[in-house]
């Protein structure tokens, strides 16, 4: 599966894809994530990437046409009519933004199976010129706003990060076997323990639940069925 992340901040998500799991998936073949450098597709001596609100107001816009720039360089067209001829039914373009629909685990696992190839926009500022998505539709993108949670982040940068991670764990070979999909062994947040079976702590005795510690296979399915 390949991701492409357009950001003014391509350190941040390297930084990110140089450790662990995806760092690994990415080494195996079964990540490809390419990071674009906003920047590096404006035309000005000062790599402008912003300007100011029409209507006014203290903060900066993101502009359209280096993001444009990004897409078609990518898709390997020259304007937008060329964009939509190459733009293939497998491929989503996601805008990251607060008031997106709301990114969730089942969501996650659908984006890993319905496509191969996922555009995630990170905004900055006080977000991208509202125009963005319009034009990307009318040139035949699938496109979708996601927001990680109902509240707002200074960028789209974990966002993209968000999105990738969860969406990867989907993708087979992805997770080793002891790292395998948590919500399909037993659900998501079950209450995990390891070693020591008692902590003190400030002269109090902090233990292990009896059931884990009983080698039962059967008690203890149902003990972490019964936590979900
Ligand atoms: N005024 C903008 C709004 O109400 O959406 C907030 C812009 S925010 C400071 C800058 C960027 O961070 C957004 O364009 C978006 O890409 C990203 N962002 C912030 N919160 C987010 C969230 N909860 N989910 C996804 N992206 C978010």
């Amino acid at each position: 599966m390949r991701f492409d992340i357009i950001t003014i901040f391509p350190h941040i998500i390297e930084s990110y894809l140089n450790e662990s799991i995806i760092k690994r998936a990415i080494k195996n073949g079964l990540l490809d994530v390419r990071v674009h450098n906003l920047r590096d597709f404006t035309e000005d001596k000062h790599h402008k990437v912003d300007d100011r609100p029409f209507g006014g107001g203290p903060g900066m816009v993101m502009k359209i046409e280096p993001i444009i720039k990004v897409l078609e360089t990518t898709f390997g067209g020259e304007t937008s009519e060329s964009m939509s001829e190459v733009s293939p039914p497998k491929v989503l373009l996601v805008l990251l933004s607060a008031k997106g629909k709301q990114f969730d685990s089942k969501q996650a696992a659908r984006f890993s199976k319905k496509y191969d190839r996922i555009f995630l926009i990170a905004g900055r500022y006080e977000g991208i010129d509202a125009r963005l998505k319009k034009v990307l539709q009318d040139s035949g993108f699938r496109i979708q706003e996601v927001s990680i949670g109902p509240y707002v982040l200074t960028g789209g940068e974990l966002p993209a990060l968000v999105i990738l991670d969860a969406v990867s764990r989907h993708i087979p070979g992805v997770l080793g076997k002891e790292e395998s999909l948590e919500e399909k062994r037993h659900g998501i947040g079950v209450p995990t323990y390891t070693r020591p079976e008692v902590f003190e702590y400030k002269g109090k005795e902090y233990r292990v639940p009896k059931v884990l510690l009983s080698g039962d296979h059967k008690r203890v399915q149902d003990w972490r069925k019964s936590k979900k």
